[in-house]
């Protein structure tokens, strides 16, 4: 089931606000990450299928361990790499 709201959509609406207490660069930088994990700020790839033609972009994520997007991507690629 996929939530109504994510994180980043939360960062996002109060990015000011969240922005203002963080206390140094590293929690903004993490915060920053995490807002922008899978968009097109992070840029992308367009995987093609050759037998169908059906196109699919996918957006990079952060690959920032507090971030939950980037920890299920790794996650879901661990696993396929032990079948
Ligand atoms: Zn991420």
């Amino acid at each position: 089931m996929k939530a109504t709201f994510e994180v980043a959509d939360v960062l996002n609406k109060c990015w000011d606000q969240y922005k203002s207490v963080c206390k140094n660069t590293w929690q903004i930088r993490t915060l920053n990450a995490i807002r922008r994990c899978r968009t097109a700020s992070m840029g992308g790839h367009v995987d093609a299928c050759s037998s169908c033609g059906n196109i699919t972009i996918s957006y990079n994520s952060c690959r920032n361990r507090h971030c939950q997007n980037a920890k299920e991507t790794k996650t879901t690629m661990d696993r396929s790499k032990r079948i």
